[in-house]
């Protein structure tokens, strides 16, 4: 299995604080039967600021441990890139950093608490410079929460979309629990990945998302998930079903 999005990078943001907290993980990892993690360090977050060329030195030097280790993890490079006005200037100037380095797909995060008013004309400029957001967790937002529709128009424009294992399996409480799962059902999101941080309180967990999946929706859209995360790190287009709106009646009666 692959891990597509991960703080596993030791000492750089509030991820791995230690190399040997990163090789912990990369062990878990292996237990949950991942073999290739995407490390993806926060990005102009407010409080962590890691640009492309600190975190490529960074996934050698955890690699090379790793092998040092006889832990047979590889971690590819990425970037958690909070959304801000300059994303695309940021990316012509290389400091943007696109999954395993030279895919088309950028992680974008939002706040948590609102989507800034520019976000749809930043993803088009995504876009137009040929790369495809990927926005991460949008079920742990509570702007989409309320107003679900939103991410139904960001996905019908090119966005894809990373729902996060421990969301889906109710380790964030039941209301993020039950979007994760309409997100699910109405092709609003394409990937999902651990967001892991450590290994006590913010583990992988990607078995038990993997299981609830093949349990709750069947080995189609099991495979979905896991071919997208291998089509991404061949720089392949992914699969896409066509989006629907969630419906915010049906949404509200379920609480
Ligand atoms: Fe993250």
């Amino acid at each position: 299995m692959i891990d597509i999005h991960c703080h596993i990078l030791p000492g750089i943001d509030d991820g791995a604080k230690t190399m040997e907290d990163s090789v912990e993980m990369a062990k878990a990892a292996l237990n949950e039967g991942i073999h290739t993690i995407i490390a993806t360090p926060h990005h102009k977050n407010g409080k962590f600021n890691n640009v492309k060329s600190d975190i490529l030195l960074l996934v050698n030097r955890v690699n090379t441990r790793l092998k040092e280790e006889g832990v047979d993890v590889t971690i590819l490079p990425g970037q958690e890139v909070r959304i801000f006005g300059e994303v695309v200037e940021d990316y012509k100037k290389g400091e943007i950093l696109p999954l395993t380095d030279d895919s088309q797909y950028v992680f974008i995060e939002f706040p948590s608490n609102h989507v800034p008013r520019y976000t749809e004309r930043l993803l088009y400029d995504i876009q137009l410079e040929g790369l495809t957001p990927i926005i991460v967790h949008p079920e742990r937002n509570s702007e989409l929460i309320e107003r679900p529709e939103k991410l139904y128009e960001l996905v019908k424009n090119g966005a894809c979309t990373q729902v996060t294992a421990s969301s889906l399996t109710g380790y964030f409480g039941k209301k993020i629990q039950k979007f994760s799962q309409q997100i699910i059902e109405a092709n609003l999101t394409h990937f999902i990945a651990s967001d892991a941080h450590n290994t006590h309180n913010r583990n992988f967990k990607m078995n038990e998302a993997m299981d609830f999946i093949e349990k709750q929706y069947g080995m189609d859209q099991l495979y979905f998930f896991t071919e997208n995360a291998e089509l991404l790190i061949d720089n392949q287009n992914i699969y896409r079903e066509i989006p629907e709106p969630i419906k915010k009646k049906k949404f509200l009666g379920l609480f």
